[in-house]
């Protein structure tokens, strides 16, 4: 019994050390810092209206670069926000800097929207609702100009109070994305159940659109589906025109991606729209009268 339970303990000690091997807790430790340090910065990539084609807003992705090792991929640093506790001062920081973005673009008189990924565990966050409403009112921003990015596998924890949250977003009138659509589990039930407005087909069946008769005929299926649901339909990962002429032809409603243009700075973002050949939400005037 003794040499079991000695065992044990030993298991339970090298779980320990695996999960907090020396890198992975320098680079937690540098992350911290950025965070207080609100390092943290935010890169646009903007949304396509494909019937108008019309720049209708940008989501928002976060950017870290590391003192040493430079740009982190967000896939990294978001998980190890969220496996560290860190992942709520990250959200709001995102959130704050996105939200202060979009008031300026529509000083500018750019009627865009901004859409913020959210991760599992700001959906268990009771008080996020709160806290959004009081970003909104503090930039002077209209709830429906914030759209939140939400992935299937957040939803995997289904709790009431996932459900809550939800439910509390939309109150507010902000719009609900559901992101990476078609790579998780049980979609169809959320979507009946949820008041999602838009989905994102995910960008691993876009990309091979013209080259694959499945993930073609995933794509029709899924833009189908969105609209017999009366949901907007994004497609993300657009890496070429071709795409998005297909994309066009098969009804779908807003185009993201490399193709038409990288997610930028916020300054480079500003240049971008000045001289893009879309029209820009709410700045239609300044193209009619020039
Ligand atoms: P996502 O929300 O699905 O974002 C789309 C990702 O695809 C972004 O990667 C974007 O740069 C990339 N992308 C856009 N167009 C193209 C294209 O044409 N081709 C290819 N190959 N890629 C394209 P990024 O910025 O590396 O972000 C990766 C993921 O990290 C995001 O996927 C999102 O899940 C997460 N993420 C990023 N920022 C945040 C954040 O502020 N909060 C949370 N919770 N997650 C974030
Ligand atoms: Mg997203
Ligand atoms: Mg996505
Ligand atoms: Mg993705």
């Amino acid at each position: 019994f003794t040499a079991k339970r000695e065992r044990t303990a030993v298991e339970i000690y090298r779980e320990e050390i695996d999960r907090r091997t020396p890198a992975r807790l320098s680079l937690l430790g540098s992350l911290r810092k950025s965070l207080e340090a609100e390092e943290l910065t935010v890169h646009f990539q903007p949304k396509v209206d494909l019937v108008t084609s019309t720049v209708i807003g940008a989501e928002a992705l976060a950017r870290w670069q590391h003192p040493v090792h430079g740009w982190v991929s967000p896939a990294d640093f978001i998980q190890l926000a969220e496996e560290s506790g860190l992942i709520k001062q990250l959200t709001d920081q995102i959130l704050t800097s996105s939200v202060r973005t979009l008031s300026g673009w529509h000083a500018a008189g750019h009627l865009l929207s901004v859409a913020v990924n959210l991760s599992t565990h700001d959906l268990l966050d009771e008080g996020l609702p709160k806290r959004i409403a009081n970003l909104l009112e503090r930039y002077e921003v209209e709830a429906r100009f914030l759209t939140l990015e939400i992935t299937e596998s957040a939803l995997l924890a289904d709790t009431p109070r996932t459900k809550g949250t939800i439910e509390r977003l939309d109150q507010l009138g902000v719009r609900m994305s559901l992101d990476d659509f078609g790579t998780g589990y049980s979609s169809l039930g959320y979507l009946r159940r949820l008041p999602v407005a838009e989905l994102k087909v995910d960008q691993s069946f876009v990309k091979n659109l013209l080259l694959d008769e499945q993930d073609a005929v995933i794509v029709k299926s899924t833009i189908d589906l969105g609209h017999n649901l009366g949901l907007q339909v994004v497609a993300e990962g657009i890496e070429n025109m071709p795409i998005l002429t297909r994309l066009q032809e098969l009804g779908c409603d807003i185009a993201q991606g490399y193709g038409i243009s990288r997610p930028l700075a916020p300054e480079q973002f500003g240049t971008w729209l000045a001289t893009t050949d879309y029209a820009v939400a709410g700045s239609s005037s300044s193209s009619l009268w020039a």
